[in-house]
């Protein structure tokens, strides 16, 4: 499924006639050379402060592929082998513009650090750097990333202010730049270990983020297993729910090819997809059963837990995918209307992971699929952004909960994405919802997919208890 507006043949048409709107950019989903890393194909630009979260974030994207470099008045004196000194002798956007400038147009992942200023909060030698930086990233070409990193030690009152402006800035960077297919974020360093926010750092940067914008994020978390190698998940098994089609079938794939042996459970009227699904996943070397079983019921429930219990005896990663809709305004709906919603996009997951609680591996990572719904609110979906608000605070709930054993829990609130379920929506209803997203195109399941594979990864044992929109930054959501 392809929006038209991707559609090569469409766009050569329209390129040629004076349209009053411009054609959204074609997101530059995989990295160039898949063999050299995540990041390979970009350049990495880092105005850094020079400790140790630096040197970790130097150290992670070059691994990834990057080409590096640091912005500075002075170089280093310990710059990796490698890195490169770029000379920013004032801290003004101008040679910082002129820095970007001089790598054309190969994508950039601008890392900007926040450092501390006690002065003025409005006007101090860290606010201007922030403005710097931040003009520096409109001048950014197509398809890079703007990251700014505020580290652990900026915990002052003056600081949080210093954070409060780089989060309003995103707030506006993401929306300015996602017509070219530039994405804006801020990752704040609480009290994580330096390695785990440089890998989330990189994963913000790169191709598979392509549909991440506009995220604030807390990387508070660190402890637990360190991701290695390629395939992530080698040796765990993971349940996707609602897998038979659209996000959950993405999920289950890249999964499988991340190396987890997938159970996909959905309606058993669904076993002929989820066949399909399994055979794609048997066809790429990997392993995959489904589990017929209705979510609503607690038979449903009772029978996915003693099928793995049967089987594997333990799970790494649950997906919580499984949700559906009954729209209706307020004054029409029925309250059977919002139970249904309730108890499948909301009910299920409480039942379900109580149930699965004693199958759960130490360091185990739980995903639950809200929407940006949740946060914004939508015409006629009372009881589904209800529903999703509240899987908001169960996410939050199972993090602080998980806690102990190092399980993870994370939500993630996709925008629009192309599926059966959005496929249905009036075409003046869909056009309305891209030009309301920054990056002025609907979203893939892949997109869902390559997120939850993260969350899934010890790659983001930085998060617990964080809501990631995948919404190609929603005006609504944000
Ligand atoms: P979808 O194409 O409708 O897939 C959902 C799957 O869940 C279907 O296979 C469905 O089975 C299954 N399911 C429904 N009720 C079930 C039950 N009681 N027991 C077991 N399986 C059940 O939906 P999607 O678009 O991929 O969405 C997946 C998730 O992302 C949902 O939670 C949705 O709310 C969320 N989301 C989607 C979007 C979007 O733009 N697509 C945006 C925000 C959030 P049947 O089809 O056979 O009923």
């Amino acid at each position: 499924m392809q929006d038209w507006s991707l559609d090569p043949r469409i766009r050569a048409i329209l390129s040629k006639l004076p349209l009053p709107f411009s054609l959204p950019t074609e997101l530059r989903r995989t990295p160039s050379r898949a063999e050299g890393g995540e990041l390979a194909g970009m350049r990495a630009l880092l105005t850094g402060l020079g400790d140790d979260l630096d040197r970790a974030l130097l150290s992670t994207v070059r691994q990834a592929g990057a080409e590096v470099g640091v912005a500075a008045a002075i170089p280093w004196s310990s710059l990796p082998v490698g890195v490169r000194h770029e000379s920013w002798p004032d801290d003004t956007a101008e040679s910082l513009i002129q820095i970007v400038r001089d790598g054309g147009e190969t994508p950039v992942l601008l890392v900007h650090r926040l450092g501390v200023d006690s002065g003025d909060p409005a006007r101090n030698s860290q606010t201007d750097r922030l403005f710097a930086a931040a003009q520096a990233a409109s001048h950014l070409p197509a398809n890079s990333r703007f990251v700014i990193v505020a580290g652990s030690d900026l915990s002052s009152d003056s600081s949080e202010l210093l954070i409060a402006l780089a989060s309003g800035t995103v707030r506006t960077a993401f929306k300015e730049f996602g017509r070219i297919g530039t994405t804006a974020h801020l990752v704040r360093a609480q009290s994580a270990d330096v390695g785990a926010v440089a890998e989330l750092v990189a994963y913000l940067g790169g191709p598979h983020a392509a549909f991440v914008t506009g995220l604030d994020l807390r990387a508070s978390g660190g402890q637990g297993e360190i991701s290695s190698g390629n395939r992530t998940l080698n040796g765990k098994h993971a349940l996707v729910t609602g897998g038979a089609r659209g996000i959950g079938a993405a999920i289950a794939l890249r999964l499988a090819q991340e190396g987890a042996a997938i159970w996909i459970n959905d309606l058993s009227s669904a076993a002929a997809p989820a066949e399909a699904v399994i055979q794609a996943i048997v066809a790429a070397g990997g392993r995959a059963q489904f589990i017929g079983a209705d979510l609503g019921t607690e038979a449903g429930i009772t029978e996915i837990a003693a099928s793995i219990k049967g089987s594997a005896g333990k799970l790494d990663v649950v997906v919580h995918n499984a949700g559906i809709t009954r729209d209706k305004t307020l004054r029409k709906m029925s309250l059977q209307n919002w139970r249904q919603v309730l108890q499948i996009d909301l009910g299920a997951l409480v039942r379900l992971q109580a149930a699965l609680d004693p199958l759960m591996a130490n360091n185990s990572s739980l995903i639950a699929m809200s929407s940006v719904m949740g946060i914004a609110g939508n015409f006629g979906q009372a009881n589904y952004t209800a529903a999703k608000a509240a899987v908001l605070e169960l996410t939050r709930q199972w993090a602080r909960q998980g806690a102990v054993r190092g399980t993870r829990a994370n939500a993630i609130a996709p925008g629009f994405i192309l599926t059966e379920m959005t496929a249905q929506i009036p075409l003046f209803n869909r056009e309305m919802a891209k030009q309301l997203t920054a990056l002025a195109q609907p979203g893939t399941p892949d997109d869902v997919a390559e997120l939850a594979c993260f969350l899934a990864s010890p790659r983001s044992r930085a998060l617990n208890g964080a809501a990631l929109r995948c919404d190609g930054g929603m005006a609504l959501g944000a």
